[in-house]
């Protein structure tokens, strides 16, 4: 089977090299023919994990956006813009030099505060105008009290969804911990799309993904994990048809005539 990864990273830094290479040629095995990556960038050395400032999510993108016009291999690697949603005034400006300069064919919200703040709203308005699906980092978790850190939920999600019917929303990683059970119900009945990435494996997540949310909104993506992601989807019981869907047609479908 061959795979569009919609939850692909690249760190592209000092010291990350060999796992950069080890994601590409891993992917280019398993037969991961398209990836759509957000860079890792510096984060957790300039600004917290998981939530850069904008001095780091211009440089990572920057990064990123070198690395594919560079990049000759045999796969076909496409960006997300990553910003922080703290600062709106550098991510709007950030999501239009990564959409109109580098090409960037998705949005990636990654703050450390839920995205019902209206300080996502015009974001993700400008997503719209563009077109393109928005990846959110999502904790299936309830509210974690970690200092610095309040990542959104689903029910966060699911919010942004019902006020923003036209906006293509990916809800990142139900298998990224927490409870994705609860996750999965919290979007039922919205628009919003799930990626099935993370290290969380549980015996029948993906066919729950599908009853819940239905074939057509479930994507492959594997994060960090991707023998893991290949395996989850590979293994579930479901039909070559609707494997076939999560693993391939339903990016075609969301990311529109972005993808070759
Ligand atoms: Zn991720």
């Amino acid at each position: 089977m061959k795979f569009i990864d919609v939850h692909a990273h690249l760190y592209l830094m000092q010291g990350k090299e060999e796992e950069d290479e080890w994601r590409l040629k891993y992917s280019e095995r398993y037969g991961i023919e398209k990836l759509i990556i957000s860079v890792l960038g510096s984060w957790g050395k300039r600004s917290p994990l998981y939530f850069p400032d904008p001095v780091d999510f211009r440089s990572g993108n920057k990064r990123l956006h070198e690395f594919i016009r560079s990049y000759q291999g045999p796969l076909e690697l496409y960006g997300y813009v990553t910003v922080n949603q703290a600062f709106l005034e550098d991510s709007l400006d950030e999501l239009r030099r990564g959409v109109e300069k580098y090409g960037f064919v998705g949005l990636k919200l990654l703050a450390p505060f839920p995205c019902n703040d209206s300080s996502t709203f015009k974001l993700i308005e400008k997503a719209v105008d563009y077109d393109i699906p928005i990846l959110i980092h999502t904790f299936h978790g309830r509210k974690s009290g970690i200092t610095g850190q309040n990542p959104s939920d689903s029910t966060d999600v699911a919010f942004l969804s019902k006020n923003f019917p036209r906006a293509k929303i990916i809800m990142a990683h139900i298998g990224g911990g927490g409870d994705w059970e609860y996750a999965l119900k919290a979007v039922r009945g919205t628009k919003v799309y799930v990626d099935i990435s993370g290290s969380g494996c549980d015996k029948g997540m993906i066919e729950k993904a599908v009853r819940i949310v239905g074939v057509d909104r479930v994507l492959f993506g594997t994060d960090l994990n991707m023998g893991v992601g290949i395996a989850k989807l590979l293994d579930s019981n479901l039909t070559h048809e609707e494997k076939l869907k999560i693993a391939w047609n339903n990016a075609m479908a969301v990311f529109g005539g972005a993808l070759k």
